[in-house]
């Protein structure tokens, strides 16, 4: 029997750990940091909270003799991804990455680029604007910065405590959203910018393709640099990888 850790909190981390999970041969674990209060029912065994660093990970990997650690955290998750390679080092065990490649400019997108929130904020400009913010509920609050715009706020968990501006709204979803529902979200509330993250992939694409439709700007704010580990873009390419690095065919055959 070989062990995997997966590191999750991301939609490919489940799918990757149901088809690992399927194997005969590995047990997989799934690890989330538990941010989110409720969480969807994953297919294998989750243990949730952190390890404590890049040493305490290290240890865990050690002590639970686990064969091959994967890191498909979401791709703004730079702590995370930087302890996960840090602890492979340490531990000697073999580590790859599942990261969706990031949303591409297509002829007709109006996207502005920002090194970060604060960056995307700034990037509003000084006149007011209606703007959709889908930040995340961690970094939504720097909107706070720019008082004089109204926000439609969009997160999977509340944003708590509330912003500071005058003018904010607040809808709670988890995607996928369909191109379709973001379009009629958008126009109906009379959005002319979007602030996001490029998360890529295609659960949250759907605002970013309305936006292009509608002829929205999109401040986009890019990824932080990612460790350099062997990286695979997609679910099937990192189950592939996965059972080579351990020697097995998928299904145990
Ligand atoms: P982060 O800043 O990179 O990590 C902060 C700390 O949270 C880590 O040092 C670790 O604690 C713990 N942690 C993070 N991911 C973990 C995991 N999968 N398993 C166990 N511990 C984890 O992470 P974040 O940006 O706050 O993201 C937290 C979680 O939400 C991640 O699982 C990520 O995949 C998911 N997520 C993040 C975003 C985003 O935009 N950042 C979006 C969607 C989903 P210890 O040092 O104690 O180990």
């Amino acid at each position: 029997m070989r062990s995997i850790l997966i590191l999750g909190g991301t939609t490919e981390a489940r799918l990757l750990a149901g088809r690992l999970g399927a194997q005969a041969d590995v047990a997989v674990t799934l690890s989330l940091a538990g941010r989110t209060r409720m969480p969807v029912t994953m297919p294998v065994p989750v243990v949730s909270g952190g390890f404590g660093g890049a040493d305490g990970l290290a240890r865990w990997l050690v002590e639970r003799r686990i064969d091959l650690l994967i890191d498909a955290t979401h791709p703004f998750a730079a702590i995370m991804s930087r302890n996960a390679a840090e602890a492979s080092r340490q531990s000697g065990v073999r580590m790859i990455a599942l990261r969706r490649p990031a949303w591409e400019r297509r002829p007709g997108d109006r996207w502005t680029d920002a090194a970060d929130p604060a960056g995307a904020i700034a990037a509003l400009g000084p006149n007011p604007r209606r703007v959709f913010l889908a930040l995340g509920r961690q970094e939504a609050h720097a909107a706070n910065a720019a008082p004089w715009h109204d926000y439609l706020v969009r997160s999977v968990e509340p944003i708590e405590p509330r912003l500071t501006v005058p003018s904010a709204r607040y809808i709670l979803d988890r995607g996928p959203f369909a191109q379709a529902d973001d379009l009629a979200l958008l126009r109906d509330n009379g959005i002319d910018a979007i602030i996001a993250k490029n998360s890529g992939g295609a659960a949250s694409y759907g605002k970013i393709a309305a936006a292009h439709d509608l002829g929205i700007e999109v401040i986009l704010v890019a990824r932080p640099p990612a460790p350099d580990v062997p990286t695979l873009g997609t679910v099937d390419e990192a189950v592939a990888a996965a059972l080579h690095a351990l020697g097995l065919t998928e299904r145990g055959e």
